[in-house]
């Protein structure tokens, strides 16, 4: 039976380095479970056009929280609250690969763990300025 291999093409970008590798999405399936109790996540498996293999991307969060504090999104609607910095972070990469959003954790300013937002953090000063 074929196992997972360190990938030599595609880097985790939350953590740098190599992704894991299946050979088929039915193998990445079977990993997923495991995986996600590992990495606190929910992973399924998806078809990498880098490297042609299967990799498990984060799709949700173990303990993530539609509504678990006030803040709401446009619209009105609850904000999705992460458990861990970590777990916003891989969200954040997998939503701007698969849905081309670029999104920015930050910490829920009541203390419920993390949000994402698209709008890039103010804290980090330099705001892109338009060209004149
Ligand atoms: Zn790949
Ligand atoms: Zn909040």
């Amino acid at each position: 039976m074929k196992r997972r291999e360190l990938s030599s093409k595609c880097l985790d970008l939350t953590t740098g380095r190599p992704r894991w590798t299946y050979p088929s999405a039915k193998a990445a399936q079977s990993a997923a479970p495991e995986e996600g109790v590992a990495t606190g996540s929910i992973l399924e498996p998806a078809h990498c056009q880098i490297c042609g293999l299967y990799h498990l991307v984060v799709v949700g969060e173990r303990g993530a929280v539609d509504g678990a504090c006030n803040c709401t999104a446009n619209g009105g609607r609850a904000k999705r609250a992460y458990p861990s910095r970590q777990v916003a972070d891989a969200t954040a990469e997998f939503r701007s690969q698969s849905e081309r959003l670029q999104l920015w954790p930050y910490r829920c300013p009541t203390g419920n763990g993390w949000h994402l937002t698209k709008n890039a953090p103010q804290h980090q000063g330099r705001r892109p300025r338009a060209q004149a």
